[in-house]
């Protein structure tokens, strides 16, 4: 029998707004931008109260709650909070998979530090974020991720429930059919015309006509609903390099060509380093030509590359050193390596443009 613990950061980006902006707290906020076209991307439960949910369209939520205080994200403390979290998880278990940046799995079977239980295990979890981050997590218990998902749910803010195997029907059975992990809005709406408003609903019907209403996933909540869930808590795969290239359907002759085409892709690049806030040491430039001869080059830059700023110049400093071949070119790529951890990216890097 496993043991899986599923721990969410409450109402997370909001939360980290009234922790750094003291005059927030106690008041509805929103993270997000209060424009026409612009959503909530959290809410914080003051706000909840008015009805405010994220993703929900700014405009909507103002006219639910005229008070509400719109806060620009800031993904970049967002993401050191989370490589805080995460670094906890790893002291109990190397079975940790991130859903987002607030929420993981964690599989706990093998008792990494001897705790005797999964429960003293999430306690102990949640206290140590509440000291690290100030924040608080709520924390579900059960030998599965749909069980232990869906408990982590059950007493939120900083709560924390335990499903054991002989409790799972009771539990499942009155949970509204739309707060099932992987029941969308649109499968949840499926499901109350057909008459299933709970699990109990759920419970009546067949694998087979399930099957035939919801392919795979029919048999996925047929399954689920009794509590089954034999997915392996899978731990994050490490990324290691980032790279973009593009075949042209023409063949590039010219420098003009050639610069352009670069910074497409350098753009492309510092847009995926940027969203998941990534710096790299080495940066890889490769090329094939149209009789298919390939040609790469890497560097190593005593200074992060972390963005269109920092990219720009290095790709440029390569192009210029870049054995070239007079020959037409076919493909371009540019990619970044020796990833640097988040968090020992220091903060002035960040923001330093260098050239
Ligand atoms: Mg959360």
């Amino acid at each position: 029998m496993r043991k899986i613990i599923h721990i969410d950061m409450d109402a997370f980006y909001a939360s980290v707004e009234q922790r750094d902006f003291p005059e927030l707290r106690g008041l509805p906020v929103a993270v997000g931008r209060a424009e026409a076209r612009s959503v909530v991307a959290a809410a914080s439960y003051e706000a909840r109260k008015y009805g405010v949910r994220s993703a929900m369209p700014s405009m909507q939520a103002l006219r639910l709650c005229p008070d509400l205080h719109f806060q620009p994200a800031r993904f970049e403390v967002y993401r050191s909070v989370s490589a805080q979290i995460r670094s906890i998880f790893l002291d109990y278990t190397d079975l940790v998979e991130p859903l987002s940046l607030d929420e993981a799995y964690l599989d706990v079977s093998r008792d990494k530090k001897g705790i005797g239980s999964a429960t003293l295990i999430a306690l102990e979890i949640k206290k140590r974020i509440r000291e690290k981050t100030a924040l608080t997590a709520s924390a579900g218990v059960s030998y599965n991720k749909f069980l232990a998902k869906m408990a982590s749910d059950y007493r939120k803010p900083n709560g924390i429930f335990v499903v054991e195997p002989h409790q799972a029907e009771a539990f499942i059975r009155p949970l509204p059919i739309e707060k099932f992990y992987g029941v969308g809005e649109v499968t949840a709406r499926k499901f109350k015309e057909m008459g299933v408003h709970t699990g109990a609903d759920l419970l009546k019907l067949s694998r087979n006509y399930l099957v035939s209403r919801f392919g795979k996933a029919g048999a996925y909540y047929y399954d689920i609903v009794r509590g089954i869930d034999d997915r392996p808590v899978e731990p994050e795969r490490i990324r290691k390099s980032y790279s973009v290239e593009n075949t042209y359907a023409e063949d590039i002759h010219d420098r003009f060509g050639l610069i352009t085409e670069l910074y497409h892709l350098e753009k492309r690049l510092a847009g995926m380093l940027e969203r998941d806030g990534v710096a790299a040491k080495t940066v890889v430039l490769k090329v094939r030509y149209h009789d298919f001869t390939t040609q790469s080059r890497n560097h190593t830059f005593p200074y992060p590359v972390s963005g269109f700023d920092t990219l720009h110049p290095a790709v440029r400093m390569m192009r210029d050193q870049f054995p070239w071949q007079a020959k037409g070119i076919r493909l371009l790529g540019v990619g970044v390596q020796n990833l640097l951890p988040n968090n020992e990216i220091p903060h002035v890097v960040k923001q330093l443009s260098l050239f």
